[in-house]
């Protein structure tokens, strides 16, 4: 039957299980040879005992486990064509010709890449007598399936990326947890959440915890945000608020492209107004934790719907990502969708806001 191979690549986000249970069964009941790929693209590259053909059991019990329990790396090999050729080398030995990839936009672009060069890699294998000439004729093309696991949700092209509901569950326990004490002590508190190109666990965050103030990478605030903030807060007390929640995405900027720290906040709030105001850092803690039932199911949708892709696709179809379109799981183009991201990182680097904010859309 046919190969295929799944594996989890880049950072790690809560519902890649949920992902990989449904690539592994929904791949067995139709019929197909399932591989795990351990440590993503390492491993690959590696062989060995990292590729391991996976039975409906051993992906029992897992969809309720945070990270990716098939490990995930960065991997500098892949990179390199040698690298690749050695990945492709290994997949042809166990008649692998379909791969599911799931990671953020950099371990889809290698993906698409890998599928690009695939022909050339088999000819260069062929020449030096690594495959055989049926071996590269039964695995003449590679097809590659990808879904998104970030819990940034930074990705164009799909309304959610797996992992970041439990991201924005564990921030808002931890704001929550925040809230109860800054309130007794009249407190501010500034916090740090992840987001280094994108704002929306930020924004989201802010929305549902009734903050204050909210620092966004794609909308940097005006340059006089210190008196705008400042007055802000002090609003807010002089109506009998007790407390001040401000949040801060880490790649927070103003308009000049220069990084708006949580601390410089603090000293703006504490200098002008002497308000009690303390930072807290969220961190990992953010991808930790089991994941949320929408990431399982997700996760489990999205895992099924990569496999019926990789069924219907032919031998020359591009490489498409699955995503979600409103409460449908849908393919699209993989590399349109990449150079979407890409270009909202450019808008950001060329200080176009707004065009960042249109191209982010609704993801
Ligand atoms: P993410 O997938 O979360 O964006 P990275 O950008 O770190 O994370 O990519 C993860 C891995 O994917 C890299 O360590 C590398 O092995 C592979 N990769 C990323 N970009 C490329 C590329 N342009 N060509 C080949 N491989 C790549």
């Amino acid at each position: 039957g046919k190969g295929i191979a799944v594996f989890t690549s880049g950072g790690d986000a809560q519902g890649m299980n949920g992902a990989v249970r449904a690539v592994i069964r929904m791949g067995i009941y139709l019929g197909a040879k399932v591989y795990f790929i351990k440590e993503g693209y390492q491993g690959m590259v590696d062989g060995g005992d990292n590729v391991v053909e996976a039975s409906w059991s051993s992906v029992s019990g897992i969809i309720h486990k945070g990270g990716t329990v098939i490990g995930s790396a960065r991997c500098k090999d892949f990179r390199e064509r040698p690298g690749r050729l050695k990945a492709a080398k290994n997949l042809v030995k166990k008649n692998i010709t379909n791969l599911v990839c799931i990671g953020g936009d950099g371990s889809l672009t290698g993906a698409n890449l890998f599928r690009v060069e695939w022909s050339s890699l088999l000819d260069e294998l062929l020449s030096t007598g690594e495959i055989t000439k049926e071996e590269r004729d039964t695995c003449a093309y590679l097809n590659i399936v990808g879904m998104v696991g970030s819990i940034d949700n930074d990705f164009c092209g799909t309304d959610m990326t797996i992992g970041t509901d439990s991201a924005l569950h564990r921030i808002i326990e931890a704001i929550d947890a925040i809230v109860a004490t800054a309130y007794s002590h009249q407190r501010t508190f500034i916090m740090e959440v992840m987001g280094r190109h994108c704002g929306y666990l930020a924004l989201v965050a802010a929305l549902a915890s009734e903050a204050d103030f909210v620092f966004i990478p794609e909308w940097p605030p005006e340059p006089n945000w210190p008196e705008t903030l400042c007055k802000k807060l002090a609003q807010e007390r002089a109506m009998g608020q007790r407390l001040n929640i401000i949040i801060v995405a880490e790649g927070a900027i103003d308009r000049e492209g220069q990084p708006i720290t949580a601390e410089q906040i603090r000293k703006v709030v504490v200098d002008q107004l002497k308000q009690d105001t303390r930072i807290t850092v969220l961190g990992h803690v953010q991808r930790g934790g089991s994941p949320s039932a929408f990431d399982r199911i997700l996760g489990c949708r999205m895992g099924a719907e990569a496999v019926l892709a990789l069924f219907e696709m032919k031998p020359d179809s591009e490489a498409v990502v699955v995503s979600l379109d409103g409460n449908q799981a849908v393919r699209v183009p993989l590399m349109a969708c990449v150079e979407k991201t890409k270009a909202v990182a450019a808008a950001m680097a060329a200080k176009e806001w707004e065009k960042a904010v249109e191209l982010r859309g609704r993801s």
